[in-house]
């Protein structure tokens, strides 16, 4: 088991792009009124009102969004009261943020850590409590260590805990909260798992890039996402943080009954 203390992305960078990005509508907003309004004076004088009307509905719109976000992420309350703007959030806004991040140089896996973090802290404010056989651990291949002979991926309790990689680890916790796993190979088997088990809450592990579009292909499934720790670098005898999984796991499932 990884012994890192349990990472914490910096959200800070996340809203800074949030900041920045409704200042750059503001300004495209401002320029796409502010061109074509000098031609459509001269169609009709009251074509630039009408025009900056709707152009003004879509910008505070926006705006509206950006903010509830920020207020969201400050306050870790959750002020989308619906599941559809929440769904425009994690599937679209978020996406646009990262790719803007990117467009001013900053580090991808940086951003999609804050991705990450923020997705956590949105399902967190909803402040979920589901029965362990309606949550699923969703685990990637490349925890197992690679020269097991045994074939995990299906049936984790194959695994005979030898300690050697963090399976063993995960496997006794499920077994302790009553809660399935599966390993999942890749983006489709990982869809298959959760069309066959339909679970209600999922805890996945992965890397930034997997998790990132693992949370926005599940939606509206809440998923929260812990990192895997890669020393020996990526996609190869990956680890976890075991109490991470763990505090995830107390604050979102209910005990077992007695
Ligand atoms: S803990 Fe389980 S999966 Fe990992 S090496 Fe040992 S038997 Fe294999």
């Amino acid at each position: 088991m990884h012994t890192d203390p349990i990472y914490r992305p910096r959200k800070r960078l996340f809203i800074g792009v949030l900041l920045f990005a409704c200042l750059l509508v503001l300004v495209v907003a401002f320029l796409v009124w502010w061109i074509p309004s000098v031609g459509l004076a001269n169609i009709h004088p009251s074509l630039p009102l009408l025009f900056g009307s709707i152009l003004g509905a879509v910008v505070l719109t926006t705006l509206g969004g950006l903010t509830l976000l920020i207020l969201t992420l400050l306050t870790g309350r959750d002020f989308f009261f619906s599941d559809y703007m929440r769904g425009i959030v994690i599937k679209y806004l978020f996406p646009a943020i990262i790719a803007l991040g990117r467009c001013c140089g900053l580090d991808r896996d940086t951003l999609q850590q804050s991705f990450i973090a923020l997705n956590n802290q949105l399902v967190r404010a909803r402040k979920l409590r589901v029965p362990a056989d309606k949550t699923l651990i969703l685990l990637p291949h490349c925890i197992q260590m690679f020269d097991c002979e045994i074939k995990i991926t299906g049936d984790v309790n194959k695994c005979v805990r030898c300690g050697k990689c963090d399976i063993s680890g995960l496997a006794q916790l499920a077994e302790e909260f009553g809660i399935p796993i599966a390993v999942a190979t890749g983006g489709t088997l990982a869809r298959k798992i959760i069309v066959e088990r339909r679970p209600r809450f999922i805890l996945a592990v992965a890397c930034e890039r997997d998790l990132t579009s693992g949370i926005r292909d599940s939606y509206p499934l809440p998923v929260v996402g812990v990192l895997n720790r890669r020393p020996h670098g990526p996609c190869f005898n990956t680890m976890i943080v075991l109490n991470e999984v763990r505090q995830v796991l107390k604050e979102h499932v209910l005990p077992p009954k007695t």
